[in-house]
């Protein structure tokens, strides 16, 4: 009904050369695997190039990690939609809490990155959380609703279904704490119920929910077997080939 996706972020990390050996390593190890999920690394803007001509695209794709909020223009140091999308890369991750929090991406910037994502046929894999204040206010639903609300809800149900969503606690990131199973399928049926009320059931059952935040090689296999969580967006353990492996054999 939907896809299970594992897609790694890795941030700022590794050089190019590091990027290219790392995939070209990956990619050789997953030909010989039966993988029954979507494999996306998403990379820094300026790995795109060197890395979309060399990977099999059936065996991982190519993601960024960020896309500008207007379509071209005076924005030094900016990278577009449509500058993503020319190098290959097919997705983007977008709203993670790390350029909320550090560059003040707000809701309606965010809206602005969606729409230029999608118009430019780009995937983005939008990131959801609450902070560790918000979580101990039971906040949280709110939170997350309004964060789909105010930077989704604009868009047809013909592009929402295009969308992969990760629900990430900002306090599990980077931690090594992660949210209890408990808490991620409680919050994974809230953000599909929240679809459902908004573009219907069909719609929802088509959308992928990601969990990221401290996901591991120990705890993958737990947090996976919630029937609400199609798969998971993976920092730190994807920067290294044996965790990430063995996070994509869970599926
Ligand atoms: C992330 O950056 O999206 C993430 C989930 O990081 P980590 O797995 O390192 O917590």
């Amino acid at each position: 009904m939907r896809k299970s996706i594992i897609a790694g972020n890795w941030k700022m990390n590794k050089t190019l050369q590091e990027g290219i050996s790392f995939v070209k390593e990956l990619e050789s190890k997953l030909k010989n695997k039966n993988v029954n999920c979507d494999v996306i690394v998403c990379v820094p803007f300026i790995h795109l190039v060197s890395i979309y001509e060399i990977i099999d695209t059936k065996i991982i794709k190519l993601g960024a990690q960020n896309n500008a909020d207007n379509s071209y223009g005076a924005y030094t140091g900016e990278i577009s939609a449509a500058m993503i999308a020319s190098t290959g890369a097919k997705y983007v991750i977008l709203g993670h809490s790390e350029r909320r929090v550090f560059y003040k991406e707000t809701n309606l910037s965010l809206k602005k990155k969606v729409e230029l994502a999608l118009k430019n046929n780009l995937i983005p894999i939008f990131c959801i959380g609450e902070s560790l204040e918000e979580r101990k206010s039971a906040k949280q639903n709110m939170v997350i609703e309004t964060q789909m609300k105010d930077s989704l809800f604009s868009i047809s149900a013909n592009d929402f279904e295009k969308i992969i969503l990760a629900y990430e606690p900002v306090w599990a990131i980077g931690t090594g704490e992660t949210a209890t199973s408990n808490q991620i399928q409680d919050m994974h049926t809230f953000i599909r119920k929240i679809i459902v009320n908004k573009y219907g059931q069909a719609v929802a059952n088509k959308t992928s929910i990601l969990y990221g935040g401290s996901c591991n090689e120990n705890n993958a296999k737990e947090i996976f077997a919630n029937s609400n969580v199609d798969g998971g967006l993976i920092g730190g353990a994807s920067l290294k080939i044996d965790t990430f492996l063995q996070i994509i054999e869970t599926f």
